[in-house]
């Protein structure tokens, strides 16, 4: 949090000076911290983002920096070892440590937005002294376990169990694809305590990571975001205090939406950052390579494709900064958050597209990072609601709201 504090004093002369028309719109506080987070993605993550890739290799020593620029619990209250900004900083920062590496991102946003969220919304104060201080700086990263391998899309049909044993819920089941799944060192579980109310059975369950009776599935191999990891948990008989339950019994499925709802702005701001890596690679390399004796730049087909891609990156983040300024301000977010998520996730996966292309060759080979945001973009259109149920949630609002 200091040297968060430190760099933006000195940043702030930076900004004097140089004056940043582009980033008229938002506050200094808000500029402040992009540059920082800029300054650190191309310093820090840039150099390294393709061995993290290539070598499936956590970023520790990255997090760990990460959290001790605050970037870790963006809109945490201080009191809680938070940076307290709000969630338009965090949609920011995200965007710029994306730039960098989208695996520093997705790790940063799940313990942000799917881990710390919803202890500081429904936690007790013994859970958030718990859960949440040692998971600010870096030092521990969480995890959210939704998902399980019967059931993604249809969160609501959970058939993991929490049973009621004395003064333990006995967890039994598998939950799939959990992000941080090896590192986290703790983790908010979804589980059914009834099973005949369905959804309205789900209840939400803190665990600490390791835990006897819970056993990690192998590393999944994925296409992108390789520094992260992703695996099931595997719960058999495993023993959980019931002072960790997390608001009320069977008030899960709720604490589950309205968490995806506020992950869907991080999620959104990953994309951007992938997103506005394959503009700059797109755009650096048609200043640079000739073709008919001139530079890629210059011809009226690439700078349409430039125009394109800088249009949907910048109507994404439009909407993404909308979401963000909506939750901050107290106001329904719903539709516009899986507004920005879709738009965002759709911007990265054609700038992404286009950036191969107009590198061509170069695109399709790993000594350029092209074909890295490619791959990375891939999954921004699956996690936290794939952009099929991102529309059904679009609708869905879109219905309500003209009382059809
Ligand atoms: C790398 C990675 C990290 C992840 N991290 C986490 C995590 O940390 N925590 C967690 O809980 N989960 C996590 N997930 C799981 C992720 O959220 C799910 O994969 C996602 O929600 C989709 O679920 P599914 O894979 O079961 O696909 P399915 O639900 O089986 O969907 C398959 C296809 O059918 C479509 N579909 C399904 N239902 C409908 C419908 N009603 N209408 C229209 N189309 C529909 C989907 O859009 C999709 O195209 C992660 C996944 C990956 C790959």
């Amino acid at each position: 949090m200091a040297l968060f504090k430190n760099s933006l004093e000195k940043l702030t002369c930076c900004f004097k000076n140089r004056g940043i028309a582009s980033l008229a719109a938002l506050s200094e506080t808000h500029q402040m911290l992009q540059k920082t987070c800029r300054d650190f993605a191309e310093g820090e993550l840039k150099p390294v983002a393709s061995k993290i890739d290539r070598e499936h290799l956590y970023p520790k020593e990255q997090i760990k920096k990460m959290g001790e620029l605050g970037l870790m619990a963006v809109a945490c209250p201080e009191d809680f070892g938070g940076t307290g900004l709000d969630y338009l900083a965090y949609a920011i920062a995200l965007e710029e440590i994306s730039r960098g590496c989208a695996s520093a991102g997705v790790i940063m946003s799940v313990n942000n937005s799917l881990y710390l969220g919803p202890i500081l919304h429904w936690g007790t104060p013994d859970q958030k002294e718990k859960f949440v201080k040692p998971f600010t700086n870096g030092d521990k990263v969480g995890c959210f376990a939704l998902s399980e391998p019967g059931n993604g899309s249809d969160a609501g049909a959970a058939s993991t169990t929490a049973k009621n044993e004395g003064s333990n819920f006995v967890l039994n089941g598998t939950k799939s694809w959990i992000t941080n799944g090896y590192e986290s060192e703790a983790g908010i579980v979804l589980a059914t305590t009834d099973k005949n109310l369905k959804h309205k059975g789900i209840s939400a369950i803190i665990i600490p990571k390791p835990v006897e009776g819970l056993e990690l599935g192998k590393k999944e191999d994925k296409l992108g975001i390789r520094g992260s990891s992703t695996c099931s948990l595997m719960f058999d008989n495993c023993k959980i205090p019931k002072d960790n339950l997390l608001g009320e019994p069977g008030f899960g499925f709720k604490i589950a939406m309205v968490t995806l709802d506020a992950g869907r702005i991080g999620i959104a701001s990953q994309a951007l950052g992938i997103a506005q890596a394959s503009l700059e690679v797109a755009a650096e390399y048609a200043s640079k390579r000739l073709a008919f004796g001139k530079p890629l730049l210059k011809l009226q087909t690439i700078q349409n494709k430039l125009a394109d891609m800088a249009l949907q990156l910048e109507s994404a983040r439009l909407l993404t900064w909308r979401a963000a300024w909506l939750k901050d301000n107290k106001k329904p977010y719903t539709k516009e958050a899986a507004m920005a998520k879709l738009a965002a996730s759709e911007a990265a996966t054609f700038l992404s597209h286009q950036c191969i292309q107009i590198l061509g060759g170069m695109g399709y080979v790993s000594d350029m990072p092209a074909e890295r945001h490619y791959r990375d973009a891939r999954i921004t259109e699956i996690y936290e609601g794939t952009s099929e149920i991102q529309r059904l949630v679009i609708a869905g609002n879109l219905i309500k709201e003209m009382g059809l």
